[in-house]
């Protein structure tokens, strides 16, 4: 696709004004860099600013309104909508920005807005210290915290952005701001689950533990037995204390016959705890890979690579995994004829209970589990189908549903509603409030969105 030459000439001038490069689609590295985790997006932006330091941000934002250029933020491109690519706009791109500082004294650690969660595992376990974050290497530190963040710490110290203390931001307008408890508790308290729609963060900062190994892995069950074994996941998650996360996937294989994959992280001093011999003795198990590892190794737990299949995910924030549901789960794996992605099951006991929920803007905190619907597929052909499966199993699922989706795993088809849902409508108006002073022009819209007032 060719640009018209005005466009080509300002390309030009944004390239000489940035301390990073601009890619255009003539550059060898831009189809690499346009790519999302998820296939079903394939968007083709005008232009690709991948910036070095918050200035650069700030010119972004800035030329991209003046030239009228839709903007797309991009941290670690994970977001199942694809939100952090557009067509014929301009995408602000983080991934030059990857610095994580670590204050062992202070117990604090300073990530830049295009960090993954490997940049920050890494250089937070070389001091032998930790935050909950996500459970997948690639994906960005900003995007997931600024959503909320489940993971497998999340028992123990809570979501991820319960952990966030501190936030530099680039506003639309150009301005540096500060997120902190002293002088913006209010924007901090917004940037706890409203996402991506207050500003580019720049700079996160985020309180830190002390862990280097947990007692992890995954445990494997298949055929009749996964429905056992899937209720002593759930019955082991009711009662175990807040150094046990948990999280559980259902597939089915080849042959529609259940498989169940249990990723507990326990970081107590036992070496075998109570939870683990009855996920041990539970029917079906097929393969035991759970044993005292490195945190770092339980990171890679899951390891999915980037942009290898086509993703639609929906779910619902549960009050309970009844029988009933737990039922209804394995029957819907059948209902394709074909494999049809995963469900995946997050327990939301322990610590995000215990946290005073006036703290953040994210509004699940009630809810057992987030229980999201991926159905995940390669041939284009058969799109229709697999959106088809997951809206249906994500509706049956409803009935047990506290309040909307994970805006984390939230496609861009969401109406308002479910978004509104899943911070209840107190804090979404409070969100309102912020977004109307931050972003008073909804610039940064590619998000699970909040409009202003
Ligand atoms: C394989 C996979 C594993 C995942 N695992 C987990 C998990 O374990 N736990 C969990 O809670 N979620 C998980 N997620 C969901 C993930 O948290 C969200 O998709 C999140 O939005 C990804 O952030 P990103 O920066 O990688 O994505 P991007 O697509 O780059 O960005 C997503 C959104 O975040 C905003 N954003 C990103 N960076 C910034 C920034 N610096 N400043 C302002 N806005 C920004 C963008 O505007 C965009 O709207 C996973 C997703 C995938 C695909």
């Amino acid at each position: 696709m060719g640009f018209p030459d005005s466009m080509t000439e300002s390309l030009t001038e944004l390239r000489d004004s940035l301390h990073g490069d601009v890619l255009g689609p003539s550059d060898s590295e831009y189809e690499r860099a346009r790519l999302c985790f998820n296939l079903l997006i394939d968007r083709r932006p005008a232009a690709i600013a991948r910036c070095a330091d918050a200035g650069d941000v700030a010119t972004a934002l800035a030329f991209a309104q003046e030239h009228d250029l839709e903007i797309a933020v991009r941290g670690g491109g994970h977001n199942p909508a694809g939100h952090c690519v557009v067509d014929d706009g301009l995408v602000i791109d983080l991934s030059r920005m990857r610095r994580v500082e670590v204050d062992p004294d202070a117990r604090l650690a300073r990530s830049e807005g295009g960090a993954t969660w490997l940049d920050f595992d890494a250089a937070t376990q070389a001091r032998g210290l930790v935050t909950p974050g996500g459970v997948v290497g690639s994906t960005g530190v900003a995007g997931l915290a600024l959503g909320g963040g489940i993971g497998h710490l999340t028992a123990q110290y809570g979501f991820t952005c319960d952990n966030l203390v501190g936030a530099e931001l680039v506003t639309p307008a150009g301005g540096v701001i500060h997120a902190n408890d002293e002088q913006t508790p209010e924007l901090l308290w917004g940037l706890r689950g409203g996402g991506g729609n207050f500003g580019v963060a720049t700079r996160l900062t985020f309180r830190l533990y002390p862990l280097s190994t947990v007692v992890g892995g995954r445990f494997e069950y298949a055929g009749d037995g996964v429905r056992e074994a899937l209720r002593t996941f759930r019955n082991i998650d009711a009662l175990a204390d807040d150094d046990l996360s948990c999280q559980a996937q259902l597939k089915v294989d080849e042959t529609l016959s259940p498989a169940l994959t249990v990723a507990p992280c326990y970081t107590g001093t036992e070496e075998d705890p109570e939870a683990y011999r009855a996920l041990r003795s539970a029917p079906g198990l097929v393969s035991d890979g759970v044993r005292r590892h490195d945190f770092l190794d339980q990171q890679r737990v899951f390891d999915p690579g980037y942009g290898v299949d086509r993703n639609y995910w929906k779910g619902h924030f549960v009050r309970e995994l009844s029988d009933e549901l737990i039922d209804l789960l394995i029957v819907s794996m059948g209902a394709l004829g074909r494999p049809p992605g995963a469900v995946l099951i997050e327990s939301l006991r322990g610590a995000p209970k215990r946290i005073d929920p006036d703290g953040a803007a994210l509004g699940y905190r009630a809810a057992a589990f987030n229980v999201s619907v991926m159905a995940s597929w390669t041939n284009p052909a058969l799109d229709d189908e697999h959106i088809a499966w997951a809206r249906e199993t994500a509706a049956a699922i409803e009935p047990w549903s506290v309040s909307g989706g994970y805006a984390n795993y939230m496609q861009a088809d969401e109406p308002l509603e479910r978004v509104r849902a899943a911070f209840g409508p107190e804090s979404f108006d409070r969100l309102r409030v912020l977004k109307s002073r931050y972003d008073p022009a909804n610039v940064l819209h590619r998000n699970q969105n909040i409009p202003q007032l």
